[in-house]
């Protein structure tokens, strides 16, 4: 439906090398022959499923194919002008630092160099403002989260603002988000904006009640937040009374099958409350998907209006973790661009 393509549009949650795509990853397996990775076994195809844990395992895969500076600078510049293409106006990129001996890669560079990536995309008139949210891997403890914590602050004050935010991702069925407190604060405190994955799967009750108080600027997932997924309503009152936006990645949670089938996705549960909710992709690599195709499934499952997912597209600048004046910026382009056949 060329409708979500010509929609302009806000991608919020977009993990980095989860969302390269077959021809980024054709390119990386010439580059690597010798590792002997095929397609299979970076993306899940249409109509397959994987479990979460096997999902993890793709990223490990991915993970082996990026692992020098020259890898991550062309895998952030192509995933940047494929969001532009499929016409996201306003992108927020999301990475893990990594250091990989072998390379001589340092947890430094892999954030520098994305940045570099931006600023080529900029200079080469990339139609997309880019901004960028440093990872933490909930896998790797207290003392990773805090490094993580410390890297991301200096960036934020050295890159004069593309550095917006930290994330807290990474299999949800490993490590606890007490450990990551002190971390997730000290970002806060800080002036980081805090976008955090939340009840992912069933049992994090007790984590998801202790990262509301702090509590985050955004939720990604949420699925299991309230009662009708075995969650509860005090964690929906917290969410609702700080009015914390929930990022919402329909195919990523079919296929990982946290959420059985698209129908029973938690989206409408709060998007009929006119809680602020945002369509994004999470993966659309591994996934297989795009933001333009995440819209067009979350309107022809919930029969939503073009109207409607208009006004889905525009709230999500308000979400964002852009400054004043680029909302408005953005706000201005929204107006501009506003598809005809609306
Ligand atoms: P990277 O941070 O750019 O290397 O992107 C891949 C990483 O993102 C994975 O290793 C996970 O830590 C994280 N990630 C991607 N998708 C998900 C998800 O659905 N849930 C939790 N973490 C995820």
């Amino acid at each position: 439906d060329a409708f979500y393509r010509e929609l302009p549009k806000v991608e919020l949650h977009a993990h980095l090398n989860g969302s390269i795509s077959f021809a980024t990853i054709e390119k990386l397996i010439a580059r690597k022959p010798h590792l002997n990775i095929g397609h299979s076994m970076t993306a899940i195809q249409s109509g397959q499923r994987r479990t979460l844990e096997e999902c993890f395992q793709v990223f490990k895969v991915i993970h082996q194919l990026v692992d020098s500076e020259e890898d991550i600078l062309m895998v952030a510049k192509d995933v940047i002008k494929e969001f532009a293409d499929d016409g996201v106006k306003y992108l927020e990129l999301r990475s893990t630092p990594r250091e990989e001996k072998n390379t001589g890669l340092t947890k430094k560079n892999y954030v520098e160099t994305i940045i570099e990536a931006i600023h080529q995309c900029k200079k080469e008139g990339v139609d997309t403002e880019v901004r960028f949210l440093v990872a933490v891997d909930r896998r790797n403890g207290t003392e990773v989260a805090m490094e993580t914590v410390k890297l991301a602050e200096e960036f934020m004050l050295s890159t004069s603002g593309l550095v917006v935010g930290l994330d807290l991702s990474g299999d949800p069925t490993v490590g606890h988000g007490k450990d990551l407190l002190p971390a997730l604060e000290k970002a806060k405190h800080s002036g980081l904006k805090l976008a955090l994955h939340m009840s992912e799967v069933p049992s994090q009750m007790e984590e998801s009640d202790l990262l509301l108080n702090i509590p985050p600027h955004r939720i990604g997932h949420g699925t299991f937040l309230h009662p009708e997924m075995g969650g509860s309503q005090s964690l929906v009152d917290k969410v609702q009374k700080n009015n914390i936006p929930l990022e919402l990645c329909l195919t990523s949670n079919v296929k990982g099958q946290t959420v059985p089938s698209y129908s029973q996705h938690h989206f409408p549960y709060w998007y009929q409350s006119g809680h602020p909710c945002v369509i994004c992709t999470d993966d659309k690599g591994v996934f297989c998907t795009n933001l333009s195709l995440e819209y067009q499934r979350a309107a022809s499952t919930f029969g939503l209006s073009h109207e409607a997912m208009w006004k889905l597209s525009q709230q999500a600048i308000d979400c964002s973790f852009a400054p004043d004046a680029l909302k408005d910026q953005l706000k201005q382009r929204w107006t501009k661009l506003r598809p005809a056949v609306l």
